[in-house]
């Protein structure tokens, strides 16, 4: 027995190393084709290549937003061309409130957004949101495209409200790291209101339940009139949290 093993030993080590060589190459070749500027490899399905907004929704695009998100530059390259937005000098409000990566927001996509001021990462949660999911169902349930976005809001240095009153906890609206959505303008005329049609219309509520579900991939945190009376009247969508979808 060890007679056999000493004469496989040798052979053995050799296509290890041979195996490993092989993989050294096939790495090296990878990384060339996927570092490459104009890569065979679409930019959706390159987890290299810096996330933009109508790429192709992969595997990889959780872990690319999560980066984009991470500096101003990158976010405002993922939404070059799909979004009205300016950018803005940084805001620092009282205590711990302000907007770091702060950006004017007038639409995304196909859709407009009563101006407002918010971060970069709301901005390209939204327009990702926008384009992947509320685009397609409101297509598909209510047979015209989103026009417009209404919005009531997201900087407001204000602590966290809940039924029993005021936290002592800061609301991640105070570094506008949230955006409160209250329903969507149709580009045929239609509007979709949560307060009147969340369980109104089949049709529209079966659209802003399409519009909730979804909005539970593109944000960190998500509550909708299933959550509480507060959220009765609007969704309010964060780009932190522990992935509540309500
Ligand atoms: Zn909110």
């Amino acid at each position: 027995m060890s007679r056999y093993r000493d004469h496989k030993g040798p052979l053995a080590t050799l296509w290890a190393a041979l195996f490993l060589a092989l993989l050294g190459c096939i790495g090296v070749i990878g990384w060339t084709i996927l570092t490459q500027p104009d890569s065979p490899v679409p930019d959706g399905w390159n987890p290299l290549a810096p996330l933009h907004v109508t790429d192709a929704v992969t595997l990889f695009t959780p872990m690319k937003l999560r980066h984009a998100e991470m500096s101003l530059d990158s976010c405002l390259a993922a939404l070059d061309g799909v979004a009205s937005l300016s950018e803005m000098t940084p805001l620092s409000g009282e205590g711990a409130c302000g907007i770091a990566d702060r950006v004017t927001l007038a639409a995304v996509g196909q859709s407009r957004i009563d101006p407002l001021q918010t971060s970069c990462a709301i901005a390209l949660r939204t327009a990702m949101w926008e384009r992947h999911s509320l685009q397609p169902a409101a297509l598909e349930i209510l047979g015209s495209p989103v026009s417009e976005l209404r919005q009531v809001g997201s900087y407001s240095c204000r602590n966290i409200r809940t039924p029993n009153g005021n936290s002592t906890q800061l609301s991640t609206h105070a570094t506008a790291e949230a955006i409160d959505i209250t329903g969507f303008d149709l580009a045929n005329g239609t509007t979709v209101r949560l307060i009147r049609d969340w369980d109104g219309d089949p049709q529209k509520a079966a659209f802003l339940r399409a519009a909730r579900d979804s909005a539970c991939t593109w944000f960190e945190t998500t509550l909708s009139p299933d959550y509480n009376a507060l959220h009765a009247d609007h969704f309010h969508l964060q780009s932190r949290g522990w992935g509540t979808c309500r």
